[in-house]
């Protein structure tokens, strides 16, 4: 059922959150963890209703050493039936071992800009696109989906502005290789609620029968009012990590990724059912502070949950 507010466009009934803490999260961490930690909370996150968790990273171990147990995590997880495990890949080598892990859901990445591009994985748009062929084809093989990432879609920390028309290209290169889910980024919290909408309305009118799955970042404080901003023209899927963990390479200390209880606590707030519970999300980012050693950037737990609250999942 639709949330309907006088005066404001229809919000979705529901939305889907993917939970990136043991990815996305943890790889910003100067920390690791074990991997009996890493599957303790990827189980707990399971345990909270997530059915998507990004679970790990098969890049290079040496240039993300917190991920370097990656394929172990995947040998041990204590799969939850419907629960999807992703990880992240950046070339044929990663997608391989991915498959060979057991990974659900290959995510590959991407850049909309050509110097973010180069900064992230050392080669220029096209040359990644024609590993994402490749990589397509490997997980086509497999039988596995995969998830199509294209990073600073709002805003490149070198560049600027992202021309909009680029955005849409690149999305339809994706689209073209097979790409089963498409997730825009804002890698470094340069979104603002109007350019969601222009960005997500484009989209929209190009491609229309695909839907979109934002990953906002809060580097500046927007990440909420994005996530309105975006439900208000129709995206009801979004990635967010729990605890606020992780997600902003550029600028150490500041908030990155969303927070997962912080979006939950909101969304349930207006009435919006997420299938997720929320005082489990709680403990579990508690747990993580105790593991990582220090405090999580989420709002909600500082705060806490409003009273009033029921477990509107
Ligand atoms: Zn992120």
């Amino acid at each position: 059922m639709a949330t309907i507010i006088p005066g404001m466009p229809i919000l979705p009934g529901r939305v889907h959150i993917r939970e990136v803490g043991p990815r996305d999260g943890l790889q910003n961490e100067s920390i690791t963890l074990s991997t009996a930690q890493k599957l303790q909370l990827i189980d707990a996150l399971g345990a909270t209703g997530l059915d998507q968790i990004e679970s790990g990273s098969f890049v290079r171990p040496q240039n993300v050493p917190q991920m370097a147990d990656s394929a172990e995590v995947f040998a041990q997880i204590s799969r939850r039936p419907g629960v999807i495990y992703s990880a992240i890949a950046p070339n044929e080598v990663g997608a391989r071992r991915a498959v060979a892990a057991g990974v659900d859901m290959v995510q590959v990445f991407l850049s909309a800009s050509e110097s973010h591009n180069q900064s992230n994985v050392n080669m220029g748009i096209e040359q990644s696109l024609a590993h994402v062929a490749n990589m397509a084809a490997i997980m086509r093989g497999a039988g596995r989906p995969f998830d199509a990432v294209l990073s600073v879609s709002f805003g490149c920390p070198f560049e600027g502005d992202v021309p909009i028309s680029r955005v849409l290209d690149l999305c339809g290169r994706l689209l073209d290789l097979g790409a089963e889910q498409l997730t825009l980024g804002d890698t470094t919290g340069m979104a603002h609620p109007v350019l969601v909408q222009q960005v997500v309305l484009a989209f929209q009118e190009r491609f229309p029968r695909h839907p979109l799955r934002l990953h906002l970042h809060s580097a500046r404080g927007a990440g909420l009012a994005n996530i309105l901003a975006a439900m208000q023209v129709g995206v009801s899927a979004f990635d967010s990590s729990v605890g606020g963990i992780g997600g902003c390479p550029f600028a150490p200390g500041a908030p990155g990724n969303l927070c997962t209880e912080d979006l939950v606590h909101m969304l349930h707030e207006m009435g919006i059912a997420t299938g997720l519970d929320l005082p489990g999300l709680m403990a579990t980012a508690r747990m993580l502070e105790e593991m990582i050693g220090h405090e999580v950037p989420s709002q909600t737990i500082k705060a806490g949950i409003c009273k009033h609250i029921t477990d509107n999942a």
